[in-house]
């Protein structure tokens, strides 16, 4: 009985004492205040106010983010909210921070457009910066483009473009911008990016496939560019509408892409034997070649080309000294290095066809080997191209001094260009290996050289098959014929 009415007593002095404190520190309405604010209620609708702005540095979005703080903090009773400057000037160090440049943006829009007798009607609004400011990518440049819309996945690696053009074009992508823009956009020359990101995944959002989320690109990018979110929901339709694309129906396909491009890019796997698209992935395919296309301010000379045969000069120039350099070039190439020291097969046609330079100028194209796929020290970069474009200009130069000053302009293609701008795989000029157990019947595989495959009326014409690969023609011929033959027999 005691021991209850002690406890009785402590608890109603504790109760009092907590009552007294908090009444004593804060008045009424702020508690009311606070109540109202810890409920969540406040806080996320505070949280909405400024998640849906872009908050970056002196836009007018940043302004809107910052007046709500000052706005709400007054009315929370703070008589001394301030607003504090600092330099946005990209240069600026704070702590391990650089300031970002000034980012502000007038106007935004991305519109589905169709065709009206050849005018360009504006179909229906899908992003617009004044109404849903996340609508547009922070770190977007001014740009502007009417052109079709290319879904590439993640768009993250070279295989997401395989089998597709998106020069020109906006890519349709699931990873930020700022993750796809040098590919998409540097490398393969797309003309936006269109990214449903989810942004925030885990956050309490979820799923919510309604939401335009936040995106970016880089505040220091390396390829300037522009891009625009939309919801996932929109990328969904926008997808079904293209993965529905009009069906062309045809009588035969002849493809002269090569058989791993054919059977295995762009033909459903469900139609093809099981042993054969294995033979069509075991099917030798390393390209090792590279390309150089050089502008010049003169006609190169070459040491080894005497005055008296000035003709010279307008055949194909190899430098290849001896066997001893062309192996040591090929043993670089295993390694998984251009050779340091490469076979070049130059042309210069401007000295045969003049028109195809400025007058007094000249065009030189420049052959090499070896060149590996994927260097061993990891993917192509711009560094690589530029180092494997150096060892070459030098080795031209050691043959025609002087030839580095005459350089006007310069294209550099690795096995990585050739197989992504031209779709040649793996960059193999021959749609293959020219090795013996690729040639004659066995090409491109044994059983299937009389240019079909499994699939009925597919046929293929072109270097994978007997007797390419190279500039011929007769692949193609070979393949008319059989193409004939089987419409006589069907028609018979
Ligand atoms: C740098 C270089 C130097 C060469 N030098 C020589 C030489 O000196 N002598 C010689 O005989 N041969 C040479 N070749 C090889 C020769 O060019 C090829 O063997 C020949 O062009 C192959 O002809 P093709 O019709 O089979 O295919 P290609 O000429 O490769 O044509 C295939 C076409 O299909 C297109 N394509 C790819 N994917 C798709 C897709 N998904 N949808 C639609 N189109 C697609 C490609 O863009 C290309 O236009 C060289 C090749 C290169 C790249």
């Amino acid at each position: 009985m005691k021991t209850k009415c002690m406890m009785a007593t402590l608890l109603l002095l504790v109760t009092a004492v907590a009552e007294a404190d908090l009444t004593d520190l804060v008045d009424e309405a702020v508690l009311t205040q606070i109540a109202a604010e810890t409920s969540g209620e406040a806080a996320k609708r505070n949280l909405d106010t400024i998640t849906l702005q872009h908050r970056m540095r002196t836009g007018s979005q940043f302004e809107a983010a910052t007046q709500h703080i000052v706005n709400m903090l007054e009315s929370y009773g703070l008589d001394d909210v301030r607003i504090l400057h600092y330099a946005a000037d990209g240069e600026t160090m704070f702590g391990t921070q650089k300031s970002r440049p000034v980012w502000n943006v007038r106007s935004a829009e991305l519109w589905e457009v169709a065709d009206a007798g050849g005018e360009t009607k504006r179909v229906r609004r899908l992003g617009d910066w004044s109404s849903v400011p996340l609508s547009l990518a922070q770190d977007s440049l001014s740009g502007e483009a009417t052109t079709t819309l290319v879904d590439v996945g993640a768009g993250t690696t070279a295989a997401d473009y395989a089998g597709s053009d998106v020069r020109g074009k906006l890519v349709l992508t699931s990873s930020q911008p700022g993750e796809v823009a040098d590919l998409a956009v540097g490398e393969y020359g797309a003309a936006g990016i269109v990214s449903y990101a989810p942004n925030q995944r885990s956050a309490w959002w979820l799923e919510d496939e309604r939401l335009v989320r936040w995106g970016h690109l880089d505040s220091f990018p390396r390829t300037k560019t522009f891009a625009f979110m939309i919801s996932l929901g929109e990328a969904r339709r926008l997808q079904r509408r293209m993965a529905d694309g009009e069906e062309i129906r045809a009588g035969s396909v002849v493809s002269n892409l090569d058989p791993r491009r054919n059977y295995l890019k762009l033909m459903p796997s469900e139609v093809l034997p099981d042993d054969f698209r294995g033979d069509i992935e075991r099917f030798k395919i390393r390209g090792s070649s590279g390309k150089l296309n050089i502008a010049l301010d003169r006609q190169p000379r070459f040491t080894a080309i005497p005055d008296t045969a000035p003709e010279l000069a307008q055949g194909t120039i190899t430098i290849s000294p001896n066997m001893e350099y062309l192996e040591r070039g090929y043993d670089d190439w295993k390694r998984g290095t251009w050779s340091r020291r490469p076979f070049l097969d130059i042309s210069v046609p401007s000295t045969i066809d003049p028109t195809i330079a400025p007058a007094g100028k000249h065009m030189m194209t420049v052959f090499v080997q070896y060149v590996p796929v994927v260097p061993a020290d990891g993917g192509w970069t711009p560094e690589k191209r530029d180092a494997f474009a150096d060892t070459v200009l030098s080795t031209i130069e050691e043959h025609a001094p002087g030839f580095r000053d005459s350089i006007v302009d310069l294209e550099t293609r690795t096995p990585h260009e050739l197989e992504n701008e031209v779709g040649l795989t793996e960059g193999n000029i021959f749609h293959g290996e020219l090795t013996l157990d690729q040639l004659l019947f066995n090409r491109p595989l044994p059983g299937y050289a009389q240019y079909r495959g499994p699939v009925k009326r597919f046929y293929m014409c072109g270097s994978s098959t007997h007797p390419g690969g190279g500039v011929m023609g007769a692949p193609g011929y070979n393949a008319a014929r059989e193409i004939l033959m089987d419409l006589k027999r069907t028609a018979a």
